[in-house]
């Protein structure tokens, strides 16, 4: 399927590399990195856009942290999400099988996010995102100058460091999380999927 998109644009050609002649781990390590680039930079797009927000507000809707919480967003998200990050890997060679260890690993790191611990790694943090810096992306106070938001990490938190975007205080006890206005937020699961999709919406 893929190769038939890839096809009709006249990209059967574009291999840039042959991933496949490097070890197993490393060719997974090279792809968890790129993933994750893309998802950082597809979830700074997410915040900024009023449209795509519209979607992502269902993810920041949680009012209180938990392992579930990873898995409450808009599926119109995914499909931006992994659209964006499957078709480059692909052309460069990776295949779906190695998408999805990738994928797993991506899960465990983004469960242990959401979940409700302090942990941060130690010095790992620096490299990994964690409960501790991901309460902050969830929090409804933002600091003045960051009014579009903190930590868009979602396994690494290597881009918030380099592209100065993180923001982690010393305290996180009651982190209050949301957004403006979050209480007129629909409760209701089908008025969440419908709302973006709604005209006259308020921006
Ligand atoms: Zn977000
Ligand atoms: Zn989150």
């Amino acid at each position: 399927m893929l190769h038939d998109v890839l096809d009709f644009f006249g990209m059967e050609n574009v291999i840039a590399f042959e991933v496949q002649s490097f070890p197993v781990w490393t060719q997974l390590l090279i792809m968890l990195i790129i993933a994750d680039f893309i998802q950082w930079n597809v979830h700074r797009w997410l915040h900024k856009s009023n449209f795509l927000w519209k979607f992502h507000q269902v993810h920041h809707s949680v009012k209180e942290m938990g392992f579930g919480a990873q898995f409450r967003f808009h599926f119109v998200e995914t499909i931006v999400y992994k659209s964006l990050q499957y078709i480059p890997l692909a052309m460069i060679g990776f295949g779906i099988k190695d998408f999805f260890v990738v994928h797993m690993f991506a899960v465990l790191v983004g469960h242990l996010n959401h979940a409700n611990l302090r942990w941060d790694y130690g010095p790992l943090r620096y490299i990994f995102n964690n409960p501790k810096m991901h309460i902050w992306h969830h929090s409804r106070e933002l600091p003045e100058n960051r009014r579009n938001g903190v930590n868009f990490g979602l396994t690494l938190s290597l881009w918030d460091y380099i592209f100065r975007t993180a923001y982690v205080p010393d305290f996180t006890d009651d982190v209050e999380t949301g957004f403006e206005n979050d209480e007129e937020f629909p409760e209701n699961f089908w008025q969440q999927v419908k709302l973006p999709f709604r005209a006259g919406r308020n921006s």
